[in-house]
Parts: structure tokens; C-alpha cells; sequence
């Protein structure tokens, strides 16, 4: 069975060390050695200022509307994993949509400013697929009308911008650490910003709001990382060159096998930046091709995944309705491949064999269908 993605796993060998350390020092949770340890990592790794690790993704994005002390409504993205949109509201948050641009599937700067209202407290943009946003159109947008803006830069780890590196944009940016991620602590996730005041609210924050042994500064929740994950952190961390190098052959390898190929569209990538190649979308012609190819796929035992799809403006909690014609019409089209650094050769020709046949197959069909009017 090829996935959509395979979790890295380190050598038991390593783990194991780490967790004898767990058991040596007892200490399981609560601002751990080894937590402190691979934020230390992190910070150098990722070239950041501030970073604060959490027990997982969609946590650091509820943490950081509280943080931001945002109300009201948010403009958003449509086209993103549903936890962009749900921890929005969740946190008490009306998301606004600004739809996207059809090539880099990141929301369109162009569409933001008229979504604005005196109700409008932030920009939550999605750098989709580790795709950047446009940073300076946004921040440009931001600033004239006052608003806050964090990046659910989920899918960014790691990834340059203009030799910068993009998780310093924004108000904050969050990441995740879930394991079908690129970099992963099991289950995980980071706050990152420059604001030091932010990054000392932000620590007690995910804690529970407690400033001291007897002073309870905020309302806070709990969403710590633990001394487990940590230690899956720090042995994936230590081998990420092995999984990066790995994920920009497989990349790469698609880039040849689709690129002239008029039935399939990727992804635009702003030519700013240095990608992670976390994954490999490819939109299709029609949604009547995207699902002869996954049947073909599935057939063969290969599983992509429809990523984003459903468009979120389309979830059925929304009380303001709103419809997204070009997020609404990519979801539809859009297939993420298997991509993970230990891909071979022989199951990336296989995969891309089955579907550039399906296409082939699939135009012919068309002809018949044509000529038989
Ligand atoms: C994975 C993901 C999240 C949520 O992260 P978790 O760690 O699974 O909670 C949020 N936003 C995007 C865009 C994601 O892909």
C-alpha cells in the first residue's frame, strides 16, 4: 500500500535512549528537559526569535486568537485542512472568506480589503501546501486598516523566503507537528513570533493562565507538549536533512513526469521562495478525471488524498453563508500524490504510469463520446 504519506519513524534505538532519560529525570510534562531542549533546537534550526511548543497544531492556532485578544470576525482562507476555519470558530470567531488565487491556491490579496468591516480584528492566511502567501500585499493591508495576522503556516516548516525565513511574517505564525507533517513530534505544534511581551503571555497562556505558584494572570488553557513527544521531536529533528533531501528528489521527479502535460495543472510556487516540498498537489481537468485517476489509483493499491476538499465555505456550522467559486471549484480538481521522503523510483513510476494512462484513456473516452455526439 503506497499513502498519501508515510510518518517518518527514527530507529527505536534512539527513541528508546530519550525515553530512559524520561524515566531516569520522572519528569513527564510541565516545561520538560527535553521539551526545553528541542524548542532550543527549533528556534536555531528554523532561524526564529520566539517559539513556544504545544501539544498540536490546531491548539497553537486557538492560543494565538486568544494571544492577539481577537474578536469580531477574521478574513480567511477557504482552502486549507477544516482546523484553519473550525478553531476560528470554536474560539468564538466569525471567519470571513476572501477566496484564492486559482495557480497559487493561497488566498488572493486582491479579494481581502473588501471583506473588511468594523467587525474585522485580523487576516488568517494559509501559506497552502508551504506555498508563501503574498507576505508584503498582506502585511500592506494590515497595517493600513489595523489588523492583526497569524499564519497558519501548518505546511511552512522550514521554508525560506527572499533568503528570510517566511514563519517570521505575521503577527505570529503557527505550525503543526502532527505526523503526517513533514516534521513531527507524534502529535504537535509551535507559536512563533518576534513580539517578546507576546512570547511571555503566550508561555502562560498555554498553561493554564498561571503567572506563579499563587497568581493566575489570564484565562488560559492547557495544551503543554510532553517529554514524549519531545523526544520524537528531537529524533526526527536530527534526521531532517534525510527527509527533506528525499522529499525534493520525489518532487522533482513528479515536476519531469507532469510538466507537459496539458490535462494536469500544479501548483504555482512564488518564486521567492525555498520549498520544503512538503507536498505534491496536481489539479486535474475535471473533477470526472480527478476521480478515474484516484479509482485507478486505489485499484493499484495507492491512496492519494483529496486535499482540501470539501472548500470550507461549504462546512455546515457556518451561520454566514458564503460561496468561493474558485476555492469551491480547485477542491473539486485538486489531488494531493504520495510524497515522502523514501519513495523509490519504482513506485514513482508506477504512480505516475497509472496516471498519465488513466488521462490518456480518459481523452479517448471524450473522442468516442464526441464523435458519437
Ligand atoms: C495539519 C493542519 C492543522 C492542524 O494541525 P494539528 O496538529 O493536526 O492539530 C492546521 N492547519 C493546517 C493547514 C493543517 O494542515
Amino acid at each position: 500500500m503506497i499513502n498519501v504519506t508515510k510518518t517518518y519513524l527514527p530507529s527505536k534505538e534512539k527513541f528508546k535512549n530519550y525515553v530512559d532519560e524520561i524515566y531516569s529525570t520522572g519528569w513527564l510534562t510541565n516545561n520538560g528537559p527535553l521539551k526545553q531542549r528541542l524548542e532550543a533546537k527549533l528556534k536555531e534550526y528554523l532561524g526564529v526569535k520566539n517559539i513556544i511548543l504545544v501539544s498540536n497544531g490546531t491548539s497553537a492556532l486557538q492560543v494565538a486568537y486568544k494571544l492577539l485578544d481577537l474578536s469580531g470576525e477574521v478574513i480567511t482562507t477557504p482552502f486549507s485542512f477544516v482546523a484553519t476555519t473550525s478553531s476560528q470558530v470554536w474560539g468564538g470567531l466569525t471567519p470571513v472568506f476572501a477566496d484564492i488565487d486559482k495557480d497559487t491556491l493561497c488566498i488572493d490579496p486582491k479579494k481581502i480589503e473588501e471583506k473588511i468591516t468594523e467587525k474585522t480584528t485580523a487576516i488568517v492566511p494559509v501559506h497552502v501546501f508551504g506555498n508563501a502567501c503574498e507576505v508584503e500585499e498582506i502585511e500592506k493591508i494590515a497595517k493600513k486598516h489595523n489588523l492583526k495576522v497569524i499564519y497558519d503556516a501548518a505546511h511552512a516548516f522550514d521554508v525560506k523566503y527572499n533568503d528570510e525565513k517566511l514563519l517570521n511574517y505575521g503577527d505570529v505564525s503557527t505550525l503543526s507537528f502532527h505526523c503526517t507533517k513533514l516534521f513531527h513530534t507524534i502529535e504537535g505544534g509551535a507559536l512563533i513570533f518576534n513580539d517578546d511581551d507576546l512570547y511571555e503571555k503566550a508561555k502562560k497562556l498555554i498553561n493554564f493562565g498561571i503567572a506563579g505558584p499563587d497568581n493566575i494572570e489570564y484565562l488560559g488553557i492547557n495544551c503543554k507538549m510532553n517529554e514524549f513527544q519531545a523526544a520524537m521531536g528531537l529524533c526526527v529533528l536530527d534526521e531532517i536533512d534525510i527527509i527533506e533531501n528525499g522529499r525534493e528528489k520525489v518532487y522533482n521527479y513528479y515536476v519531469e513526469a507532469f510538466k507537459e502535460n496539458d490535462s494536469i495543472t500544479l501548483q504555482k510556487i512564488n518564486e521567492n521562495i525555498k520549498s520544503n516540498y512538503a507536498y505534491f498537489p496536481v489539479v486535474f481537468e475535471s473533477e470526472e478525471m480527478l476521480l478515474q485517476v484516484r479509482e485507478a489509483l486505489n485499484s493499484e493499491q495507492v491512496s492519494p488524498r483529496r486535499y482540501f476538499y470539501p472548500s470550507l465555505d461549504t462546512l455546515c456550522y457556518l451561520k454566514n453563508k458564503q460561496y468561493m467559486p474558485i476555492s469551491n471549484d480547485i477542491s473539486k480538481r485538486v489531488l494531493c500524490l504520495p510524497m515522502y521522503d523514501s519513495l523509490t523510483k519504482k513506485e514513482l513510476d508506477k504512480i505516475s504510469n497509472i496516471i498519465l494512462e488513466t488521462i490518456s484513456l480518459y481523452d479517448v473516452d471524450d473522442e468516442v463520446a464526441f464523435a458519437r455526439g
